[in-house]
Order: structure tokens, then sequence, then C-alpha cells
């Protein structure tokens, strides 16, 4: 198993350099590839670190390469990257622009690969399979260079997507990663964990991304870590945030709207529930089961004690509910 696990890191490591050059030395890669991420305002240098690439639109490019070099079509088709059929094969990833997965210590795992444009014709992201080398659920993207900069910055922030990794990087915020692709997991939040207790998630201004950091914000609790939310205007993501903006607008944005997370989810429903009892009794449960997630009982009593504060009501009932909800878990 060891054998074949080092043979998927071989192979994905021949398509990373492969799509790679494809980008940078073809025509069709340059013409098509190569623009459309300078189109997205990523520099040569951007593009180079995150060593991004693209598929040629085309059936079996990439397999045909690949076997022509000695590798084995066990492999291709163990790592997701050739889609193999009794009586032919082809590339799973045609006519995409291509994102490599790393691991945290820079081998390539798998890829994301996204369609040009917005045609709805395909899934916008298209993503390598669950191998033996890719357990998506381990894997955060962005994770092997943020690193560093998580650790220093002693925070992590947390986005959606491919692009809003990239672009925040690029704009000068080096501790981000992504999720991409699967809803964020408790294994996910660990990798996290061993560098910083500090998590900032910033998801998209849309009904889905502010579902996603509600998720998140509990499964971040459990693991004993302090999570604050940032949200961006309706319609921006974090990526068009960054693009459109300055390091320092961008460092200013996040220090005046990251909340904490009852503040978060209080802002959320509040404004709605201010009038209505029953949306605002509705509201402070929603904040207490957070609370009663946290590990820590200080933290939880300095919470509590917020939560009163903020939704202006008694401690005391408070602490009754808490112990209700921790009594009902166990
Ligand atoms: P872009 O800016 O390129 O349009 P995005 O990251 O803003 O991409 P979202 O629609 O906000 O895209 O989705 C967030 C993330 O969810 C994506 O980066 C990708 O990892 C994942 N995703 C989105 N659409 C799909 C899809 N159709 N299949 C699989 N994963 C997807
Ligand atoms: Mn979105
Ligand atoms: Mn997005
Ligand atoms: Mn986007």
């Amino acid at each position: 198993a060891a054998n074949t696990r080092e043979s998927m890191y071989l192979v994905s490591e021949y398509a990373n350099t492969y799509f790679q050059n494809v980008l940078h030395k073809t025509d069709k890669g340059k013409a098509i590839g190569l623009s459309y991420f300078k189109e997205r305002g990523f520099t040569e240098e951007t593009i180079k670190k995150f060593q991004l690439g693209y598929a040629l639109d085309e059936w079996q490019a990439f397999s045909d390469e690949a076997l022509k070099n000695g590798y084995n079509i066990e492999f291709l088709e163990s790592t997701g990257l050739t889609i193999v059929k009794p009586d032919k094969h082809f590339d799973r990833f045609k006519g995409r622009v291509m994102f490599p997965i790393h691991s945290m210590s820079g081998r390539v795992l798998g890829f994301g690969g996204r369609i040009l444009g917005n045609e709805k014709k395909a899934a916008k992201y298209l993503n390598s399979p669950e191998s033996e080398i890719y357990h998506k659920s381990k894997v955060l993207y962005g994770l092997y260079f943020a690193k560093q900069s998580i650790a220093k910055e002693d925070n992590c922030y947390l986005v959606e997507g491919y692009t809003d990794v990239i672009q925040f990087y690029q704009t000068g915020i080096q501790n981000v990663v992504s999720s991409s692709g699967t809803a964020l997991t408790s294994e996910q939040i660990r990798l996290i964990n061993r560098l910083t207790n500090n998590i900032t998630v910033l998801f998209d201004g849309d009904a889905a991304g502010m579902r996603a950091s509600l998720r998140g914000i509990d499964l971040i609790l459990e693991q004993g870590m302090n999570v604050r939310v940032c949200t961006f205007p309706d319609g921006e993501d974090p990526d068009s945030f960054a693009k459109s903006n300055t390091e320092a607008e961008l460092r200013e944005y996040l220090t005046e709207n990251a909340k904490d997370f009852i503040q978060f989810k209080a802002s959320v429903l509040v404004d709605e529930a201010k009038n209505d009892p029953i949306k605002k009794a509705e509201t402070i449960r929603d904040i207490v089961n957070s609370i009663a997630k946290i590990p820590d009982q200080i933290k939880r009593e300095v919470y509590i004690q917020e939560c009163a504060r903020i939704m202006d009501i008694s401690e005391e009932v408070l602490f009754s509910t808490l112990a209700q909800i921790s009594k009902k878990e166990m």
C-alpha cells in the first residue's frame, strides 16, 4: 500500500507539472487558461506560486502523454486523473483551469478544475475523487502556503473557495485556507488547531455562505477554539472584495467587521427578532446551544455573560438553559 501511495503521488506530481506546462507553454494554454487567470487579477508570480495549470479541452491529451512517459494506467485511474472504461480511457479534467491541492508538506494530492466563464453547462468546479492519497475531509486548500503565517499571526482565516485563498494571499494576507468543495469537518479544524487557537470565518455574502458559516461555528467551538465571523456585502466574496481593495483597506474591513460568534448570531437574527418575542427566544436558545459546545467552563461563563448583555436577558435564565442543554447531551 505504501508503494501504491508513492506511485499515486508521483503521477499526481507529473500531472501538476503537465498542467502547468500546458498553461505556460502552449498556445491554447496561454490564450485560454493564462488569460483567464490574468482576468481574475492573478499575477504571474501568484500563478506560479500556487502552481496553477490548464487542462486542454481534448479527450485524452493528458492521459496519453502520461502513458507515453511510462506512468501506469492503474495509478492514473486510482488518482481519478483518468477515467477508464473497458474499451477506452479519457481525461477527467477537460477544458478547465487547474488548482492543485497540496498536503501540509507540499505533496500534490488532487486537483480542483474550474470551467472557463460562467455558463451552466457543467459543474463549475470538478474535484479529484476521494482516493488513497486524497482524503477530502482531512485536507485544507492552501494550508501548505499558509501554515507559517497562521502560526505567526496566531489566527487563521477560513474561506469558501480556491480563488478566495489565492486572492487574499496575493493581496498580502497569507494566513488563509479553504475547505474547498466539502462541508467543513472537525478533522480540518484540528489541522488548524495545531497552529493556532483562533479562526476567523469569512464566508460569501449570500444565503449559502451564511448557512455555511453558522454550521462551521459550532464545529469550531467544539474543538475548544475561538471563532470570529466576518461577512461581506451581499454579492461579494473574499476574492472579489480583496481584488477591488488594497491590503490596508482589506485589513481595515476585517478588523472593523469581524465579530465574535455571539455578536454574529445575534446580528443575523436580531433585526427580525427585536420585536418578536418568539424569534428572540429562538435566537437566545440558538446562541446558548453554541455556548454549550465550548469545552472550557470559564469560557462558557464569560460567553453567557456576554449573551445576557447583548440579548438583554438575565444570566440566571441563561445558565439554567445551558444546564438543561448539557444534561440532554449527556
Ligand atoms: P469562482 O469565484 O471561481 O466563481 P467561488 O469559489 O466563488 O468560485 P462559489 O460558488 O462561491 O465559488 O463556491 C465555493 C466553493 O465551493 C468553490 O470554490 C468550490 O470549491 C466549491 N464548489 C462550487 N461549485 C461547485 C461545484 N459545482 N462542484 C463542486 N464544488 C463546487
Ligand atoms: Mn458562494
Ligand atoms: Mn464564492
Ligand atoms: Mn468567487
